[in-house]
């Protein structure tokens, strides 16, 4: 018995160190990886904002089918690959190594963005069979992004119907978030009113699939309620909800979910729009340009979903809980 002890002993240290070394090589090369992605993964990420796809636009909100193919294959062109709302704000975001994430995001649930044939085909021009298609022509791009419904949803209204679009989203991929039942004003308003308002928003998407409860919430007109956080954790009374994060309607790039200057309680998104107006500056044209010029502010993976990776320059900027996860190069 003591033979066979003493002959364990040492094959047991010998792999231990062996486990060690290649523990110390996989590290090595994970840094090597980074520092040749050049990631930053404490850079930041344009959320965009869309409402309407519809031929002749009448607001500043609607945009023509052929422009948002056109930024869709902007983004394609400059390495960004979409990542959903609630991937961003619960920081699982799984890209390809060099690559920049992008949220998009599709307010108010109208039929430019999603309609499906009796076969549950999107109909050609709509947001997401604009999306599919870039995706086909373009395997790197994932063709993700978060609807932020209301009752109006998506212009179909039976439960049936509507349970339909929910159920297609989910199986293809898609992120549904909550932008309240009744898109109502959340400013000033007292912390019951708005507790009722997110939860009927909430219950809207479980009543018809209960698998798809919203990660995230966009705030109507981007305003805030008297205290933020009642937007981001409520109660109704029946129905609680405890989200990831909130969103915003301006207007500037959004900062890491890893990083110190996350706040999830108004996370800023940019219109889209070409510069022009009161484009020129804060609109989707404009902050892509500004992230292009500026590589060493942007979100780049390391390919990695489980590291955070940055430059060791970088690190102070590093949120605590992170921290397990951080690979400094
Ligand atoms: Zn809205």
């Amino acid at each position: 018995m003591s033979n066979q002890g003493d002959k364990a002993a040492p094959s047991a240290q010998v792999n231990a160190a062996k486990a060690a070394q290649a523990k110390v090589a996989a590290h090595a090369a994970s840094l090597a990886a980074a520092a040749k992605a050049k990631a930053n993964e404490l850079g930041q990420i344009p959320v965009l904002m869309y409402h309407r796809i519809i031929e002749k636009p009448t607001s500043v909100d609607d945009l023509d089918p052929k422009v948002f193919r056109a930024e869709m294959e902007r983004l394609v062109a400059e390495g960004y690959v979409p990542i959903t709302a609630a991937e961003y704000a619960t920081g699982r975001i799984g890209i390809p190594a060099g690559k920049h994430a992008v949220v998009l995001t599709f307010d108010d649930s109208s039929p430019s963005q999603l309609s499906l044939d009796g076969m549950g085909a999107p109909k050609a021009g709509t947001a997401v069979a604009i999306l599919q298609d870039v995706a086909r022509k373009h395997p790197s791009f994932r063709p993700v992004a978060t609807f932020y419904v209301t009752k109006d949803m998506f212009g179909v209204t039976t439960p049936e119907e509507q349970a339909q679009m929910v159920t297609w989203l989910r199986n293809n991929g898609f992120d549904i978030g909550n932008h309240t039942r009744d898109h109502l004003n959340l400013r000033g308003r007292e912390k019951k009113a708005v507790f009722d308002e997110v939860a009927a928003g909430h219950k809207l998407i479980t009543d018809l699939v209960k698998e798809a409860s919203p990660v995230t919430l966009a705030l109507p007109y981007g305003n805030q309620p008297t205290k933020a956080e009642w937007a981001r954790k409520g109660n109704s009374g029946k129905v609680a909800y405890d989200y990831g994060g909130v969103f915003l309607a301006g207007y500037n790039p959004a900062p890491s979910p890893y990083g110190k200057d996350f706040n999830a309680l108004g996370i800023p998104r940019i219109r889209s729009g070409v510069k022009k107006g009161d484009c020129s500056k804060f609109c989707s044209a404009a902050w892509l340009d500004w992230l292009k010029a500026n590589p060493d502010k942007r979100f780049t993976s390391d390919g990695d979903a489980k590291t955070v990776a940055y430059p060791k320059f970088k690190a102070p900027f590093m949120a605590k809980q992170f921290t397990g996860q951080a690979l400094a190069y």
